[in-house]
């Protein structure tokens, strides 16, 4: 594998690959990878002749008082891992040289609806700060395939919207969510939970369960089944910013059942931001 800091170095590489016929696929991250990030490092494995992983953590996308100093960092263990998964190349670019200094710019997708909503709400910018790395990362990588996780589905409906709007090429591939054993879904930001705050942690993924049960087994309506959804998470975790009902791809709020519904969750357990969703399809 090798490492590549420079994006000039990428952009040439991604050039010469793509006129060798090669089909690419690329997976961006932000490092301390777990089997999350894996899958879809695998996946990329088996779609493509090439596979770039990015590991940068991007300060447009973290907000004043956000976690961007101290988010995790597990270098040698992450390349370590890419290299067991035959990776080709990884992108681990400065913040100097990815925002050269007279960087200015900023692409905002779904701006009038796909923003608005869920974490959109709680994070101003964030969203701005994450088409706009990705956008570039697409030029940089030049890649036929990119993976994200329907872990983060708002970020995956906002590219999907940027590649529909601005004509990108890639194509979108979103990967189930990955789990822990005990349904916790897999973030590095796990990694801030004590033993006590783990265990509350569950509760989302809980919680999402049970309303999923519910959707499945009881005639209540959509809005009985939120509110029994939100009491019970309250009384675990310390901050619920949303439990919502939803369209998945729109990601507008549902009054009534319909075939596809998806059921996204962000909630505090002491400082750290946890999400997770559930995708229901009724047939
Ligand atoms: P991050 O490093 O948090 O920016 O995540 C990089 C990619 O990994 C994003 O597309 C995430 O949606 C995806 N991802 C993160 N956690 C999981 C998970 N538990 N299962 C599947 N994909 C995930």
């Amino acid at each position: 594998m090798q490492i590549i800091k420079s994006p000039k170095k990428l952009k040439n590489l991604s050039s010469a690959l793509k006129q060798k016929g090669k089909r690419i696929g690329f997976v961006p991250t932000m490092g301390a990878l777990h089997q999350g990030h894996l899958s879809l490092v695998d996946r990329a494995r088996k779609q493509n002749d090439i596979v770039i992983v990015s590991i940068f953590v991007n300060p447009l996308q973290f907000g004043p008082n956000e976690d961007y100093s101290r988010y995790p960092k597990t270098w040698l263990q992450d390349k370590a891992n890419l290299i067991k998964r035959k990776v080709d190349y990884l992108f681990f670019p400065s913040v100097e040289d990815f925002y050269s200094g007279t960087f200015d710019s900023v692409i905002s997708a779904g701006a009038q609806g796909l923003q608005n909503k869920l974490c959109g709400k709680h994070r101003p910018g964030h969203f701005d700060g994450v088409t706009t790395v990705v956008a570039k990362l697409f030029h940089l990588t030049q890649a036929d395939h990119a993976y994200f996780g329907q872990k983060d589905l708002q970020q995956s409906c906002i590219i999907k919207k940027m590649v529909k709007d601005l004509d990108f090429t890639q194509k979108i591939k979103v990967l189930p969510i990955v789990r822990e054993k005990d349904g916790l879904a897999m973030s590095s930001r796990n990694q801030y939970l004590s033993e006590k705050d783990r265990l509350r942690a569950l509760s989302l993924s809980l919680t999402l369960k049970q309303m999923k049960k519910e959707f499945r087994h009881s005639k209540k309506s959509v809005a009985e089944i939120r509110r029994a959804g939100t009491q019970s998470l309250k009384k675990s975790v310390d901050r619920v910013d949303y439990l919502e009902v939803i369209d998945p791809e729109t990601l507008e709020s549902i009054k009534n059942r319909q075939k596809k519904i998806a059921i996204a969750v962000a909630a505090y357990v002491g400082k750290t931001r946890l999400i997770d969703n559930v995708i229901i399809r009724n047939s």
